[in-house]
């Protein structure tokens, strides 16, 4: 407990004017285009540009635009609703959508000549029941337990999707897998996958189908490893900047912003923020940013965070709200209003994605996907 008589007063803080009181989003499609030339000159194959999860955080969209101009000819997104998204912005361009519930609206799908993951029977007759025409790559399970039909029933699949092709129902254009550790290239397990995969294909070639896309690699295999490559790389993290293998030089494409509300002076002792997790050391000045874990900084890095203030590297003090975060500015003056770079490409010393996603003990496609809805986005 702490008595109310312990607390240092509350010094002055000077507040910023209403107009400066709004994070910002920027995406640089100029990285992604960039992205998307050095992944594409790093294979022979078709190149697949993944914009799930609105194009990771950055603009489906946009991202479909820049990655189709640079170098991808399809698109993929997990659900049909993504696709159909995609469709209704204008966006002509083969899509495949690979992660469905039965019920999902595969009628529309078809309709707007979205392509379909098929993993397993149920999705098959589902499919089928849908209408005919569709486009569909039977997805197989290489090794990580997750989507994709077991092995034990592809040979099944691979029968009866044959069987509806020769009624005219669907049409077998592809064969999928995905990898699970292609971040370590040397991992064992990226051999078996891949032996897995070229069982599944021989296969499903066995039952007289006759796929041509042939697709097993995502950002980190595509990257580190031709032999992943068959017919075409899906390619999603890579656009925006993220290479889970750590081997080539991409570019983020985000910067987030947040202009100072306040700045309050305090002395040595101040207790700060929720649980008074943090105690000033010595006098200083605390500024707040409008910016909490419910627009996507992760309250995990409390305590180990920076931010960029006037060109300088700042410590995130105390835990991080919902809404609010507070930065130790030290003797410094700053302003009411002057911008925060809370992450960016990392050119002029803010924090990167990387970094916010080390301090966090995560990953970078988690941070760039969880920056909440509220915070307005701009594409540069
Ligand atoms: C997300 C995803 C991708 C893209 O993976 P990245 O590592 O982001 O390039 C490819 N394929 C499937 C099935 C995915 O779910």
């Amino acid at each position: 407990m702490t008595a109310l008589s312990e607390l240092a007063p509350p010094a002055t803080a000077r507040e910023a004017r209403p107009a400066d009181r709004s994070a910002l989003l920027t995406v640089d499609l100029a990285a992604v285009a960039g992205n998307v030339r050095t992944i594409a000159a790093s294979t022979d194959a078709t190149l697949m540009a993944v914009l799930k999860a609105d194009g990771f955080g950055h603009g489906a969209v946009a991202v479909a635009e820049a990655a189709l101009a640079n170098g991808a000819t399809r698109l993929g997104v997990t659900g049909i609703g993504e696709a159909l998204a995609l469709r209704a912005a204008g966006v002509t361009a083969p899509v495949l959508s690979w992660l469905n519930p039965v019920s999902a609206p595969f009628r529309e799908a078809i309709a707007a000549d979205v392509e379909l993951a098929v993993p397993g029977l149920p999705h098959l007759n589902a499919v089928i029941q849908a209408g005919r025409g569709a486009k569909v790559h039977l997805q197989l399970d290489v090794g990580m337990a997750r989507d994709g039909a077991a092995p034990a029933d592809w040979a099944e699949l691979c029968a009866a999707a044959r069987a509806a092709e020769k009624r005219r129902l669907i049409r077998v254009v592809g064969v999928m897998g995905h990898l699970g550790c292609a971040d370590r290239p040397g991992d064992p397990c990226n051999a078996a996958s891949r032996a897995r995969f070229e069982w599944g294909v021989q296969t499903a070639r066995d039952t007289r189908l006759r796929p041509t896309q042939l697709h097993l690699a995502a950002t980190a295999a595509t990257v580190t490893d031709r032999r992943s490559h068959y017919s075409m790389v899906r390619v999603g993290a890579g656009l925006v900047g993220i290479d889970p293998s750590r081997t080539v030089r991409l570019r983020p494409a985000m910067t987030l912003t947040a202009p100072v509300v306040s700045v309050r002076q305090v002395r040595a002792g101040t207790l700060v923020g929720y649980g008074h997790a943090w105690t000033t050391p010595t006098a200083t000045q605390l500024a707040l940013l409008p910016l909490g874990y419910a627009d996507g900084l992760p309250r995990a890095a409390s305590g180990r965070a920076e931010v960029l203030v006037r060109g300088r590297r700042r410590p995130v003090v105390g835990a991080i709200s919902m809404d609010q975060t507070v930065v130790d500015l030290g003797p410094d003056p700053v302003d009411p209003g002057e911008p925060v770079t809370v992450f960016g490409p990392g050119d002029g010393g803010e924090p990167t994605v990387a970094d916010w996603a080390e301090w966090a003990g995560t990953i970078e496609h988690e941070i760039v996907t969880g920056i909440g809805s509220r915070v307005p986005r701009r594409l540069r």
